[in-house]
This record gives structure tokens, sequence and C-alpha cells, in this order.
């Protein structure tokens, strides 16, 4: 079953201006799905879609099943969005926020205190529940919201940028958050992050979207594997004062006891580490870089927007 389905989506606004351009995407129930993109490449216009604050101009929208132009009060319950920027009452007290939430769902008061009451206590927020919001922190505004968006509980979770401007932290305790609440009450997550680590530690698969088209659609782990060329950090023993010249290897120093070099399929480590030895160099540990999907998603957003 799919949570969310797609089919030729188009989004022209007032201006004439194409955000979408006839996008298709499936996204299974149960999946944790990193949707990318640069700025302006049309994950806002997307969600915004799926949650009726903006028209679609065509194309076919389907969440668990239900169409949105057939019956988007029901299609509605099944999704929670986590938006971007707060938009919540600041004056609002938090708990009141979530059990007026509720309401909009129709849930009965006493159902909605109980739910009001689980979800702040498992964001750590039931002992603010009294203050106004604008008292929060901005990790507990973050928080807040991902409270409001899971007290209806949705069978698919949607967060635009979830972790932009999080502390390191926070943002490590929100992802343990995501993947329990993925892997063990069977939320479907969708997210749209900048933080490409983000997608690469949290999710299966991938979409990376560019200027209105869907320009890759696989599983992280495919998508990783497309790339030729791995980039190892070395960590030396001793200092350097220049970077060693490698015979077929791209070498860049970072700082005099790390270098960073680029290994093509095929292309055997040792070989490097024998260089690096009659160098006189000599190799503390190696680690793989992270953050592999950023080199890539750059290149592919490079090529297409053509920068
Ligand atoms: P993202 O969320 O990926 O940064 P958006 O969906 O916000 O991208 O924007 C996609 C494109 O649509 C951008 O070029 C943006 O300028 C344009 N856009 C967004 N909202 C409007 C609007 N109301 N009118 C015209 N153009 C818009």
């Amino acid at each position: 079953m799919n949570a969310l389905s797609i089919q030729n989506l188009i989004k022209k606004y007032n201006n004439d201006f194409e955000a979408l351009k006839g996008i298709n995407l499936d996204i299974k129930q149960g999946d944790f799905f990193a949707l990318l993109g640069p700025n302006g490449a049309g994950k806002s216009t997307l969600i915004n879609i799926l949650i009726s604050l903006v028209y679609k101009t065509s194309g076919k929208i389907s969440i668990m099943g239900v169409d949105i132009d057939e019956n988007f009060s029901k299609a509605k319950t099944y999704v929670g969005v986590v938006p971007q920027e707060f938009n919540f009452g600041i004056f609002e007290k938090i708990e009141d926020i979530l059990i007026n939430q509720a309401g909009y769902y129709g849930i009965p008061l006493k159902v909605a205190k109980e739910r009001a009451e689980k979800y702040l206590r498992q964001l750590g927020l039931w002992e603010k529940r009294h203050q106004k919001a604008m008292r929060l922190s901005g990790g507990m505004k973050r928080r807040l919201m991902i409270a409001r968006a899971l007290v209806h509980e949705p069978e698919v979770l949607i967060l635009d940028e979830p972790t932009a401007g999080v502390d390191i932290e926070l943002r490590r305790s929100m992802w343990d958050f995501l993947v329990d609440l993925n892997k063990n009450k069977g939320i479907t997550i969708i997210l749209t992050t900048h933080y490409l680590e983000e997608a690469e530690q949290l999710c299966k698969n991938v979409a990376i979207i560019n200027e209105g088209e869907i320009i890759e659609n696989s599983s992280v782990k495919g998508l990783l594997r497309k790339l030729k060329v791995q980039k190892m950090v070395f960590d030396l023993s001793n200092p350097i004062d220049k970077t060693p010249a490698l015979e077929g290897f791209n070498c860049t120093m970072i700082d005099n006891t790390t270098l960073e070099i680029d290994i093509e399929k095929g292309k055997s480590l040792n070989t490097v580490m024998e260089q690096l030895d009659k160098k006189g160099i000599e190799v503390e540990g190696i680690a793989n870089k992270q953050n592999r999907l950023e080199e890539l998603f750059l290149s592919m957003t490079k090529k297409k927007g053509g920068q």
C-alpha cells in the first residue's frame, strides 16, 4: 500500500511560474523517505498542496489510498505536517494548542486531553503545559510542532526541514524520536532536509527534486552505490607541511595531520598506503567521509541547473 501516491502533479502559480512540472512519486507505507532539493526546488509547494494550503493546477494525489479530490476531509486525517515556520498562536498555552488541534479533527475533548498528555510527555514538554508558547525555546517550539502534528495520530508524518537551526544534541534526540515512530509505531515519515547527513542516516528511500522535477528516486543505499568516488579521510601520525603528490589519486590537505583522498571505484586503498609509506607519511586512521550523499546531490543538481 502506498502511503502517498502522486501522479503528474503540476503547479503553476498565478504569475505563470511552473513550480512543479509533472511530479510522479510513490511512497510506501512504513517508509522513511527523504525529499531532497535545493532552495526553490518545489518542496514546500508539494507539501502545501498535500495539506491544501496551495491548490494544485493538475494531477492526482492519494494519501493512504484516498484521493484528495474525492475525500479531502478523510485524506487529511492520515497526515500530520510539521511545517518549517512556527505557526501556532504564541499567546496560547501549550496544552491548549494540542487540544485545539485535536478539536479540528473532531476528537472528543476527553481523548484530546489524554493525547495531549501523551505527546507532550513524549516530547518532554509536559512540565511546560500551562506556559504560553512564546516562552518556549526554539528547540521546544519545534518539539511542540511535532507533538501537535501527532495529536490526531496520523499514519503519515511529513516534516519540512525538521532540524533546521536545531543544535546537534536536539537534532540527535529528534532523530531517535522519529526512528522510534517509524520503526515501532509504523508511521510513514517523509522529511525534507538540507542536512544530507540526516537523509543518509535516517532514510530508506529518497527523491531528489530540482526545479520542479524529480531527478532521482531510489533507495538511499542504491543512490550511494552510484558514487564513483569515495572520499576517505586519512589521519596522520605526524604533521606534514605540504600536500603530497599521489600518482592517480586526488589528494587534499585539510590540515597538517589530515588528508582527504578520492578513491575511485576499482582502485585499491593499498596503493594509496604504499605511496604514502614511500613518502614517509605514517597513517594513524582512515575513515569514510560522511555526507557522501551531499556530494552526489550537489553534482546532480549542478548538472541539471547548469551552474
Ligand atoms: P522549496 O520549498 O524547495 O525551497 P518552494 O516550493 O518554496 O521551494 O518554491 C518553488 C518555486 O516556486 C520557487 O521558485 C519559488 O520562488 C516559487 N514560488 C513559491 N511560492 C510562490 C508563489 N506564491 N507565487 C509565485 N511563485 C512562487
